[in-house]
């Protein structure tokens, strides 16, 4: 059996998901097909979320917003038959209406989840139901009844063990080619949902591939392939047709978008090839990442928004390395912030990290023992396998905070 995920992109309106299904039914494997929320549906779900904590009734004209959307592209796909499809879909928007007449429990991250979570069980019920309509058959899977997480809300951890003892169950294929489930939310042993973090569907996609064995993972997108940079921000860019795992860790946690970083572990642990294939033209090759050492010999540019660059001193002049590093680490594991690029001196640390909601909270922490200086709205500037003509062209006047090289990566910190 094969492992099937469509992102955002794939399912943004009715002709997107009539392509989809096309791409399921050319194919004549057992396939489990996990797909994100429709568009950018889990944008405006958090828009839902920070009115529902306001207490803000605004929550409901985006509520509206996103049900009308649902509901349109369903008339679209249903064409006079979308009765029954409403319906159903109704039954889950319904579930969301009730959770947001509850007044929040003041737990940001569990809260963030019980709503997020939603767009992917709407999209999800309407392609299933949609391929039915075509006669594909297909059964819709909820994976909350199957992958088990510990209750770290907004960034859950799997448990293994416990999933593996559902997946099997759920997905056993008798009489089924198709599974049609949900990337990006699960539940704790207990049930109560929770998520991987956003983008996570693609995570989720490999998890799956794992605990099922599969013979591979493919993961849609709309673009032909891994490129050497993201042709939303570069012209010329050229597929990679052949990346190790350990490649592909390194571009994905560098910010290259087009993998969740977490996804690429599970099946290096299984040795599980992953496809990364176009939803625009299926017959391309795309780029296959698997254990084959292929040599990646020209730059390839990864750009990630958003970086804070944070320097943290100890006010008492401490050695930072000596006698500081563990604390500036687990206080920034507290808050779940992810550093980029490290950076010490004798009496200085200076981490590159994503911007987070939590970032007030930490520098607050930090302030009672340490002198802390930030920039914000920075970015990160990634060239693997650089050479120095592709950093002259590339930095070519841009302001550098920091730089940071090794013998494969250079790296800058861009104002
Ligand atoms: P999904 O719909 O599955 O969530 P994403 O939008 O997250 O897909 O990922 C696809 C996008 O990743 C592309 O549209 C492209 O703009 C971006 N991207 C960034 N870096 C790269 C790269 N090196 N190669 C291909 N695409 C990239
Ligand atoms: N829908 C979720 C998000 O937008 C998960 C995903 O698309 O991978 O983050
Ligand atoms: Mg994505």
């Amino acid at each position: 059996m094969k492992v099937f995920k469509f992102g955002g992109a794939s399912v943004k309106n009715a002709d997107a998901i009539r392509n989809l299904s096309k791409i399921v039914a050319n194919n004549n494997d057992q396939k489990v097909i996990v797909i994100s929320a429709l568009d950018k549906t889990t944008n405006h779900l958090e828009s839902v979320f920070n009115h529902y904590l306001a207490g803000n009734n605004l929550m409901w004209s985006e509520f509206q917003s996103i049900k009308d959307f649902h509901f349109k592209i369903i008339d679209d796909l249903f064409e006079g038959n979308s009765d029954e499809a409403k319906t159903l879909v109704s039954v889950i928007f319904n579930q969301l209406e009730e959770k947001l007449k509850v007044a929040s429990s003041g737990h940001y991250e569990y809260e963030y989840d019980q709503i997020i979570s939603f767009g992917e069980l709407f999209s999800t019920r309407i392609v299933s139901l949609f391929l039915n309509y075509l006669n594909v058959q297909n059964v819709w899977v909820d994976i909350r009844t199957v992958l088990k997480t510990d209750d770290n809300y907004k960034s859950a951890e799997l448990d293994e063990e416990l999933s593996k003892l559902h997946v099997g169950v759920k997905f056993n294929f008798n009489g089924v080619s198709n599974y049609i489930t949900q990337g990006f939310i699960a539940s704790t042993s207990f049930g109560t949902t929770t998520t991987f973090g956003r983008e996570g569907s693609d995570y989720t996609a490999s998890i799956l591939g794992s605990l099922l064995n599969a013979e591979s993972v493919t993961i849609w997108k709309d673009v032909p392939g891994v490129l050497n940079a993201d042709p939303k921000l570069f012209q010329n860019t050229i597929v990679l047709p052949k990346i190790p795992y350990r490649e592909a860790v390194e571009l994905a946690y560098s910010g290259a978008k087009v993998i969740h970083p977490k996804t690429i572990k599970p099946l290096h642990n299984s040795n599980i090839p992953l496809f990364v294939k176009s939803f625009v033209d299926p017959s391309l090759p795309g780029t296959i990442i698997s254990h084959e050492d292929t040599f990646i010999d020209s730059p390839v540019i990864i750009v990630k928004e958003n970086q804070v660059l944070l320097s943290i001193l100890p006010k008492d002049i401490s050695f930072v390395i000596d006698d500081r590093l563990i604390e500036i680490i687990s206080i920034l594991e507290k808050y779940k912030i992810k550093s980029n690029i490290i950076q010490s001196s004798a009496v200085n640390f200076t981490v590159c990290v994503d911007s987070s909601y939590r970032l007030e909270e930490l520098i607050n922490e930090f302030s009672s023992h340490y002198k802390v200086l930030y920039n914000d709205n920075l970015t990160l500037f990634t060239i693997r396998h650089y050479d120095e003509q592709t950093i002259s062209r590339e930095l070519q006047g841009k302001t550098i905070l920091l730089e940071q090289r090794t013998r494969s990566t250079a790296r800058f910190v861009l104002k």
